[in-house]
């Protein structure tokens, strides 16, 4: 099931995307957003018995954290070779976890702004899990339980300010710098799934769900056990080789096998 938060006619609701049915004369078809009365993972799935045109619909960010955005730092061992130079280091053996602000999170489409104090700002394309439960020092065995769904982010990085300052919080925090979407897909097969990041259409990045160093259960457990994880918290997975500039003008893609693809210009 895909899910989105979309606005139609100035509202902002949640719906399921599903196949429009045919009207019979040749028009219809394409997809539609059935409404739902409330937010997915805090009110469960009950519809309006409204549906809407994808097309006349502007999707949005599918979550928007209520707490936090939590990253996996280094978690794929290529991107952790191509940056030891630069942020230094082997593949931590626990999960490396930092937090993006929610003031960061922008919807696909929307476009991310490099902030002026920044001469190097950075794709990295990853998979994010969204929690739908409470969780708190939950066992790796029942963690996933806890995930809502999963959908594509960009862990935008000003790495100038990233390596300047020796800590992540600014360099990883602006506004606009956690593109998310364009859906929630519940149940996406993510044994062996491929991660692209494409800029301009020329593919930059490219990584396989099963080349993560920390799986996803780890992670999940591995932060409960630092921070109680609220429904609609983000967490984002890490990111494999690749990362590289974005400069205004460009359009950033990141695509995983069967979760989506978000596109985002760059101003
Ligand atoms: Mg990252």
């Amino acid at each position: 099931m895909k899910v989105a938060r979309f606005q139609f006619e100035g509202e902002i609701s949640f719906g399921i995307l599903d196949e429009a049915e045919g009207n019979g004369d040749g028009r219809g078809g394409g997809l539609e957003l059935v409404e739902l009365s409330g937010d997915p993972m805090i009110s469960g799935f009950d519809t309006t018995g409204r549906r809407i045109r994808l097309e006349e619909a502007r999707l949005l960010a599918p979550v928007i954290p209520r707490s936090k955005v939590v990253c996996v730092g280094k978690n794929y061992a290529d991107h952790v070779a191509e940056m030891r130079s630069e942020t230094g280091g082997d593949a931590p053996e626990e999960p490396l976890l930092f937090l993006k602000p929610n003031t960061s999170v922008i919807g696909p489409g929307e476009p991310i702004v490099r902030p002026a104090i920044s001469d190097r700002v950075e794709h990295e394309g990853e998979l994010a899990m969204v929690i739908g439960a409470v969780a708190k020092d939950v066992p790796e065995e029942e963690a996933l339980q806890y995930v809502f769904g999963f959908t594509c982010a960009n862990d935008v990085t000003a790495r100038d300010l990233q390596i300047k300052d020796g800590q992540w919080a600014r360099g990883k925090g602006f506004d606009t710098f956690c593109p998310l979407g364009p859906v929630i897909e519940t149940d996406p097969d993510l044994a062996d799934a491929r991660l692209v990041t494409r800029v301009n259409g020329e593919v930059r990045q490219e990584g396989r769900t099963s080349q993560l160093i920390h799986s996803l259960a780890r992670i999940v457990a591995h932060a409960s056990q630092a921070f109680t994880l609220l429904p609609g918290d983000v967490i984002l997975t890490g990111t494999p080789a690749g990362v590289g500039p974005l400069e205004s003008g460009d359009t950033v893609e990141v695509e995983i096998a069967g979760v989506g693809i978000l596109r985002n210009p760059v101003l």
